[in-house]
């Protein structure tokens, strides 16, 4: 296969719903030469946001050699706040990042989140983390950086990745300098106006932004009791829109605006000001931002995951409002759905089709973020009818079944892969367990599959050097036996040798010898 040769124009600052434009570049070194050059790397990843850092790591777990490109020299600086749902924590503790997660990072109660309304989440959430960890961006950023290159990632900061072309045998990278890499396989983490994407061709269908809305953090120079009987008041007809105090003097801002801007300049301290007195009749006096930025409502999804040898993951194939706090955790868990399988293809253990579940997993629940942060958008309007919904859900989210419902979707741990029929266990998350030798998770750090056997007569056989082995009779699970795919979802339940060996081949592909 031969797709063009093409190059971006140098890094754009447009906004993702403008088009892109990109030129060809015939006079790159030919296809055949490239063909015959060996791999420098298995996985090139461009971007080192969350989510590259996170694939970057799975692949290291597996030996793969990685190079992650980053076109900012400097890891991120402003402090926007992000929550990790459950799920991702869960994903931590799998990977052994809990306590260094913990440490950086302020627990909250797991309720709250969708469209903000204020309803503690059920009782019994099915996990042994069931809360939201606010932990700054850049923080899980470098947390995560860190555990690539400890994992031993390179990271090669001040280098974009500005055009490529894939054939039989790999992709070739060229940055913006006119250097050329050599990889197996390319993945596109570079966000929400990902230059690969572009360059694959692969369309973004969705909604542009329709409104937009300044956050940041300041001081303020009125006392705390003025602003929260304006914020309150303001907030019945404004959404969404708050200042909240942040510790050390520091308020968070966020205030809606009319029209959309150019979303690639930064706003000033000025046009916040100017929102504040337009919709609160005030600007509170702030002063002194630590930083400021704005966002859109623009909920856009790739078409294709993969295309050839190159994939892409995070915002760069999804973006959506911020409303939740869902999109740094879908990139996380993207990442740590494709890092096992591409892994796999490398190693050359994959199955057939093995690569190609990660789109058809992690489109779809995609899509329903999508969906989830569109009816959350609708239920913050001040119009009469969605106000009059949200009262309605309001009422509804007493019922403890709707709540779990909402929760476990904002948080992630309500996901069920397709896996074919069977149990309801069967595709979904197992949650870290008390086993014999202390918690399950523990024992999922190297990112290999397990089977868990109650019944002690079981083995994974020709699979050991892929899937580990726990025989347990006191595990607390009502089931006989699972085998969990490194990623910790149920890829089978049971307890009859011939059937998991089928599972295994399913998964792991051919035992070894
Ligand atoms: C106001 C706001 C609040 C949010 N709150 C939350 C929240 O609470 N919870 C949550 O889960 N999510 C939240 N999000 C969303 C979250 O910030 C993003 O979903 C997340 O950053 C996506 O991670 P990513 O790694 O996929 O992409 P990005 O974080 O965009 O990282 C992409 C990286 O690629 C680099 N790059 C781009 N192009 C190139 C190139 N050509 N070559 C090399 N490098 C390149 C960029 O410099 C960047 O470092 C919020 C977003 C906003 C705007």
């Amino acid at each position: 296969m031969h797709s063009p040769r093409f190059t971006a124009e140098p890094p754009s600052n447009d906004p993702v719903e403008r088009d892109f434009t990109v030129r060809d570049v015939s006079g790159l070194r030919s296809p055949a030469s490239d063909a015959g050059r060996a791999p420098m790397f298995d996985v090139i990843i461009a971007g080192c946001g969350p989510t590259g850092a996170m694939l970057a790591a799975e692949l290291r777990l597996h030996d793969v050699r990685v190079l992650v490109l980053e076109k900012e020299t400097e890891p991120k600086s402003f402090v926007r706040i992000v929550g990790l749902h459950i799920r991702s924590i869960e994903l931590m503790a799998m990977r052994g990042l809990l306590e260094r997660v913990l440490e950086h990072g302020r627990q909250r109660p797991a309720g709250g989140f969708f469209a903000a309304i204020g309803r503690p989440a059920p009782k019994n959430l099915d996990s042994a983390h069931a809360y939201l960890l606010g932990i700054p961006q850049p923080v899980i950023e470098r947390l995560l950086e860190e555990h690539a290159i400890e994992l031993g990632a390179q990271v090669r900061r001040g280098c974009v990745m500005a055009g490529f072309e894939q054939d039989d045998e790999g992709v070739t990278v060229e940055l913006a300098d006119g250097e050329q890499l050599r990889s197996r396989y390319l993945v596109g983490c570079d966000g929400g106006r990902s230059t690969v994407r572009k360059l694959l061709g692969v369309g973004f269908p969705g909604e542009p932004s329709r409104t937009e809305t300044l956050m940041g953090e300041m001081e303020v120079g009125v006392p705390q009791e003025e602003i929260a009987a304006k914020v309150t008041e303001v907030g019945e007809t404004h959404r969404p829109f708050w200042l909240r105090p942040f510790g050390e003097g520091v308020h968070s801002v966020v205030v809606p605006i009319a029209g959309v801007s150019d979303r690639a300049e930064p706003p000033t301290l000025e046009d916040f000001k100017q929102a504040l007195r337009t919709i609160a009749g005030t600007d509170f006096g702030v002063h002194s931002p630590r930083w400021l930025s704005r966002f859109g409502d623009a909920t856009r999804l790739a078409e294709r995951y993969r295309v050839g040898r190159v994939l892409l993951a995070g915002d760069a194939a999804h973006i959506h409002p911020p409303i939740g706090g869902q999109g740094l955790n879908l990139g996380v868990q993207d990442a740590f759905n494709l890092g096992w399988k591409l892994a796999a293809q490398i190693r050359g253990w994959a199955p057939e089709p093995l690569l190609d579940t990660y789109q058809a997993e992690r489109r779809p629940v995609a899509e329903d973020v999508l969906d989830n942060t569109r009816a959350q958008t609708e239920l913050l309007s001040a119009e009469p009818g969605p106000r009059a919904v949200r009262r309605l859900l309001t009422e509804l989210m007493d019922f403890d079944e709707v709540n779990r419902h909402l929760i476990e979707k904002i948080t992630a741990i309500g996901i069920r892969y397709d896996f074919g029929a069977g149990p309801d266990l069967l595709g979904r998350r197992l949650r870290d367990i008390d086993v014999k030798q202390g918690h399950l998770y523990g024992l999922l750090h190297r990112g290999r599959g397990l089977l868990l056997d109650r019944t002690e007569r079981l083995t994974v056989g020709g699979w050991s050097d892929r899937v580990d082995y726990l025989a347990d009779p006191t595990a607390a699970l009502d089931v006989p036996c699972v085998l969990l795919r490194p990623d910790g979802h149920v890829a089978w339940v049971g307890d009859d040798q011939q059937d998991l060996d089928g599972h295994l081949s399913r998964w792991f592909g051919r035992p070894a010898d």
